[in-house]
């Protein structure tokens, strides 16, 4: 279990209680940030905290603060329209009104349609039920692809993957797969667990 970051509560509190004596900041954010830099400062031997680490600490520890917090973008709106919106917003949801699949949308766009073709053109055939899967709007089937056609196809390659500054390094497939020799005595990824993990995937 991933162990959490040391945090001296004393010197949290006291540096909030720096940042706050002229009285309340513009908002939480700032709050955070002025915090972690007065922590920071004085934090001794104890390791260097970020702001995010400062929000989950306070929360952790009910922390009283003088900084009230945020509105998130709506504080000019009154209760009842507030509550209106929320009833449109549910409204939508269960008609489904208004809401358009990825699939629907790269039918009727003639660029993604024709850049679906040539993908499936170029995915060997072992590997279409993705390309399937990607025309019916899984980003999950579409990052697979992607590395798979980095690694020439070869799922361990990609379970193997040393670029690890690669943007999708951490988010690449086979990873879980266990490794097993062929009949020529090769390293290599079971097929038909690649198979049901295909017809298994799921949408997002
Ligand atoms: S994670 Fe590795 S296999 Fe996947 S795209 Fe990046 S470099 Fe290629």
């Amino acid at each position: 279990m991933k162990k959490s970051l040391f945090v001296d509560r004393g010197k949290l509190e006291s540096a909030i209680r720096q940042a706050e004596q002229n009285g309340p900041l513009g908002n939480r954010g700032l709050l955070w940030k002025a915090i972690a830099e007065l922590y920071n400062k004085n934090r001794g031997d104890a390791p260097e905290i970020t702001f995010s680490v400062v929000l989950l600490r306070v929360g952790e520890w009910n922390l009283p603060l003088k900084t009230p917090r945020g509105k998130k973008g709506r504080s000019g709106m009154t209760t009842e329209q507030k509550v209106a919106q929320v009833k449109l917003m549910q409204a939508g949801r269960l008609s489904g009104e208004g809401r358009v699949s990825k699939a629907e949308k790269f039918a009727k766009d003639p660029a993604a349609k024709s850049a679906l073709e040539d993908l499936k053109k170029t995915v060997p055939e072992r590997y279409q039920p993705l390309v399937l899967k990607v025309i019916q709007g899984s980003r999950t089937a579409a990052l697979k692809l992607k590395c798979l056609d980095c690694a020439n196809w070869q799922p361990i390659e990609i379970k193997l993957c040393p670029v690890t500054d690669c943007a999708l390094w951490n988010f690449r497939a086979f990873t879980k797969k266990a490794i097993v020799k062929d009949a020529a005595g090769n390293d290599t990824i079971d097929d038909s667990e690649e198979k049901e993990e295909n017809s298994n995937e799921s949408e997002e």
